[in-house]
């Protein structure tokens, strides 16, 4: 019997306690699932099913575990964690991509077509401004895995011109893929609506600083979904306030939730949504874990392995 230990918030089991023994059924694995972080015989331990606000913080005594899964998309909160000497996997899931995907795409348009100033209008004026084509607005994605991807491809379909920003050197129809420093500086010049969907690394924190968030044309829009740090808070409340940056719109913050007293909160150029840009689907989740448990029990490499020296 394969043993799987369920790190993760009692809210969590609630959403994965029917899901997840059904996907193990359909994957052909007898599993036992246990539920206490600090089991008598953590040795015995197969895989560690995780969310990175567990209070498993110390993974040494799962001398057994061939694989810690996690269930965010997001691991800056486990993958530097000492402990962890085990391949940790991270969450690859289609309801997740679909869902973010959606949110980018809404946002976006709202940006694009002036929806705020045509709906919102009280002034009862009569002030008709045609937007622009979607072909004529240059959107920016940075970060190209499998979310940013999908939401340059989602974007290109709807006519965008779009251009997108990765490590590594990418091919994507219809994108302009650009990479390193001077694709940044490109990226970012030509960002109308900018969309951050890169990891939270060393490498990544504090990208979005006032020398870039001034190098966007002069009001473009930020969507970040990405995470909060990736933004100087004080920064870009300057580019708005200085009109740099026309508007932003943010899911994720460098505290969650967002403290009352935050400026973004009352500022007239920021939309906050309180991190609910894509959540991870539950159903299609448990597939995924499933798979990776099957693989593990076949000698197979797991999928959406973790570069924990990159830390993504
Ligand atoms: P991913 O597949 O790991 O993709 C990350 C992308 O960022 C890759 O294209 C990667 O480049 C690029 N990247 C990483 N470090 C970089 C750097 N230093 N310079 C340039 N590019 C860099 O991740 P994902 O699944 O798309 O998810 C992205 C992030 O979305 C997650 O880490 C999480 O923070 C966030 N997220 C938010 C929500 C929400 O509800 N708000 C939900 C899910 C996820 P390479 O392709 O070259 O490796």
């Amino acid at each position: 019997m394969i043993q799987v230990l369920f790190a993760a918030s009692a809210a969590e089991w609630d959403d994965y306690s029917n899901s997840l023994p059904k996907a193990f059924a359909k994957a052909g694995l007898d599993v036992e699932i246990s539920l206490d972080i600090a089991p008598e015989e953590p040795a015995l331990i197969d895989y560690i099913v995780y969310a990175p606000s567990s209070r498993l913080q110390d993974f040494t005594p799962f001398t057994g575990a061939k694989a810690v899964l996690n269930l965010w998309a997001g691991v800056e909160n486990v993958v530097g964690n000492k402990t962890l000497n085990i391949p940790l996997c991270r969450l690859v899931d289609q309801g997740l991509t679909e869902g973010m995907v959606e949110w980018c795409v809404g946002h976006t348009l709202r940006h694009h077509l002036g929806m705020d100033r045509d709906i919102c209008r009280t002034d009862a004026q009569w002030d008709p401004i045609t937007p622009p084509l979607a072909r004529n607005r240059r959107v920016t994605v940075l970060g190209l895995g499998e979310l940013g991807a999908s939401v340059a491809t989602a974007l290109v379909a709807l006519n965008f011109d779009v251009a997108g920003w990765s490590r590594s050197a990418k091919d994507i129809n219809g994108v302009t893929c650009l990479s390193g420093d001077a694709g940044l500086d490109a990226a970012l010049a030509r960002a109308d609506i900018l969309v951050l969907l890169l990891p939270l690394t060393g490498d990544t924190e504090n990208l979005m600083n006032a020398d870039r968030l001034a190098m966007m044309p002069h009001g473009a829009v930020l969507i970040n979904p990405g995470r909060g740090p990736l933004v100087v808070d004080d920064a870009l409340v300057d580019a708005l306030d200085s009109g740099v940056i026309g508007h932003a719109t943010l899911d994720v913050f460098r505290t969650e939730p967002l403290p009352k007293e935050h400026p973004f909160w009352a500022h007239p150029k920021v939309t906050v949504t309180p991190h609910i840009a894509s959540s991870t689907r539950p159903e299609s989740a448990a597939k995924v874990v499933a798979e990776n448990v099957r693989r593990g029990e076949a000698g197979e490499p797991f999928l959406f392995v973790v570069d924990q020296a990159a830390g993504y």
